[in-house]
């Protein structure tokens, strides 16, 4: 997934009406299932639910008492119990995505949402049986080399052990999350991407979508820019009541589970599930925070850069320097590819086939979801790619973004269902390393100063979006939380007063928030969907830093270890996995060693802008 709000530029002159310059790049869903009617999604349901209650017949009960062997076996069986339901998940989550006005497609995701519960309830018992063994036994059983293979699940599922309920209790909040939380999630998905904003272009008013409007705020000419933000203020303001109503839903709803769960605040659910301690987040924050006169240092340079006195909320995406132009989906192709095979050939070719085998859906279409994504599947088959390519030079730092991903989930594949997908804060590391890849192979080629220069602004921008805004969307959700909490309720006005306060500090006086900006919170998903999702890319885009530092330091001989940190997948605690390629993230100087970098290269810009420009 993208970190919200890095979207395609789109110069207002390379704006087409049609499905854009990836027209045709759709994915092959076949490799899953032949159609939403096949009817072996449904036996693939049944297999998953008839294979649960075999297992739940034999164990149940069991788990106290079986030894470490048949404790991994117990396990092996659950990943292959899971497997098919998990295919027949996936499947309705894409089919969705690329399309989310067909209505059969909701009505097959909600049905294999519930099937999907139905199966996870038989299975329930284990998980929980297995948390409550005690201290003694649990210990024992995890020092026994017959169950090495799953010793770093089995035990980080009992990290869970104060937040469990009883498994009725358990039960009826898996099955009611459909019709609750899991329903206004889907309804906040809906309302998005049927929403359309009238931008008034050339005196006459044109209806575009979301991601379209939110394009115009990269285009060159300012007055583009400030229609394009009134009108996505008005589209917004336009659905608020509903919008609001969502977000105080979702907000109360994580209260109430946060509350029967006894996590204290708001944040620690997320920090137990990205295995990461209170202790290093906090760190991550304040270092972030810290280095917030960064932003505005750089913000003062583009608007001198931009001929500006000051900045306006909407000129923060503005195009600077030269080099502007679009380019066309088999050209981003060409330049990811390369630069990934500059670095190593294995990687490269791995991404090659997501071009060639179709697992890419890339082009424009009404009802297609916004934003992009790459998402594993089942280990049997592969990872699929969506975005929203428009051509400019941010879609194609997208495409390496994607890809990264993919290459990350193709290569930890072969660890299982269970340990294929890693922690939200190691899961941005290949993307992100992918697109510093890009970035440094289109330096390398570039000579003109000017390009250089709009280059090196892009990927300030981006490493910005990444880590400080990403800092200052957790500490407004920190607020937001806490507010809900003490105040009930909220009015708009009063989380857009948040949302302005957690953002102002980190422009301090170089970009003038405008009334309008309050209302901005409005569309992003992940306060919708995964509450406490933004600090875990600026976990990763600093951690990348690290990463390249070390690449440069050691050369070839860094490229097999660092593939091989993306194939250990989630199969250990991403702290366990850093610290066998020698990087400690409990070390407090480690973040900022990361921030260091990007003050160097906001410098590199300054004498560029001083230099060449
Ligand atoms: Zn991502």
């Amino acid at each position: 997934m993208r970190p919200p709000v890095r979207r395609a530029l789109a110069d207002a002159a390379a704006r087409t009406p049609d499905a854009g310059p990836a027209t045709g790049v759709r994915w092959d869903l076949s490799h899953l299932f032949a159609g939403p009617d096949d009817p072996a999604i449904e036996s693939a349901l049944d297999a998953s639910l008839a294979a649960a209650r075999a297992f739940a017949q034999r164990q149940r009960g069991e788990i106290a008492r079986i030894d470490a062997g048949a404790l991994c076996d117990a396990v092996d069986e659950l990943e292959r119990i899971q497997e098919p339901a998990a295919r027949a998940g996936a499947y309705a989550h894409l089919l969705f995505a690329a399309d989310t006005a067909t209505a059969r497609h909701g009505a097959l995701l909600q049905r294999v949402q519930e099937r999907s519960t139905e199966i996870r309830n038989e299975l329930l018992f284990f998980e929980l049986e297995w948390v409550a063994v005690d201290r003694d036994r649990a210990g024992a059983l995890l020092g026994d080399p017959a169950l090495a293979r799953r010793r770093h699940l089995l035990a980080s599922m009992r990290r869970y052990r104060p937040h469990v309920l009883s498994e009725p209790e358990e039960k009826i909040l898996g099955e009611t999350a459909n019709t609750g939380r899991n329903a206004f999630s889907r309804l906040f998905d809906q309302i998005m991407a049927e929403l359309m904003f009238r931008v008034v272009r050339d005196g006459e008013p044109v209806e575009m979508g979301e991601e379209e409007v939110l394009s115009l705020l990269y285009a060159e000419d300012r007055e583009v820019r400030r229609e394009a933000a009134r009108a996505l203020t008005e589209g917004l303001r336009r659905s608020s009541r509903t919008l609001a109503f969502i977000f105080n839903t979702l907000v109360q709803d994580k209260a109430i589970d946060d509350r029967l769960r006894s996590y204290a605040a708001p944040i620690d659910a997320r920090n137990l599930a990205n295995e990461i301690e209170p202790a290093s987040v906090a760190s991550l924050l304040d270092a972030c925070t810290a280095r917030y006169p960064l932003v505005a240092r750089y913000y003062r340079l583009k608007a001198k850069l931009l001929g500006l006195d000051s900045l306006a909320d909407y000129d923060r995406y503005a195009p600077v320097g030269g080099g502007a132009r679009t380019r066309t989906f088999a050209e981003a192709q060409r330049i990811v590819l390369d630069a990934y095979g500059d670095f190593s050939p294995r990687m490269a070719d791995i991404a090659r086939r997501f071009f060639e085998e179709r697992w890419i859906d890339a082009e424009l279409r009404p009802g297609k979801r916004g934003g992009a994504f790459c998402s594993s599947t089942v280990p049997a088959v592969h990872p699929y790619v969506l975005l929203n390519y428009t051509g400019n030079l941010r879609d194609v730092m997208t495409v390496a973004h994607e890809l990264g991903h993919g290459v990350h989930q193709l290569l930890a594949a072969p660890r299982g269902l269970f340990e294929q997908d890693t922690p939200l804060t190691t899961a941005e590391t290949a993307s992100v390393f992918g697109e510093m890849l890009v970035f440094r192979r289109l330096m390398r080629e570039e000579t003109d100063p000017r390009v250089r220069l709009a280059l090196l602004c892009g990927k300030l921008e981006d490493a910005f979006a990444t880590v400080f805004r990403q800092v200052a969307m957790t500490r407004f959700e920190q607020a937001l939380h806490a507010a809900r909490r003490a105040e009930g309720e909220l009015p708009i006005e009063r989380v857009n007063e948040l949302w302005v306060a957690a953002n102002r500090p980190m422009f301090g006086d170089s970009v003038a928030l405008s009334d309008d900006y309050a209302w901005w919170w409005l569309y992003i998903p992940h306060f919708v969907h995964s509450p406490f999702y933004c600090y875990a890319y600026a976990y990763g885009e600093l951690l990348v830093l690290a990463l390249l530092h070390r690449y440069d330091e050691e050369g070839d001989a860094f490229v097999p270890r660092y593939l091989e940190l993306l194939a250990a997948g989630g199969s250990d605690s991403p702290a366990a996995l850093l610290a066998r390629i020698g990087i400690d993230t409990a070390d407090p100087g480690f973040w900022d060693g990361g921030l260091a970098l990007l003050e160097g290269l906001v410098a590199q810009a300054e004498s560029l802008a001083g230099g060449g420009a």
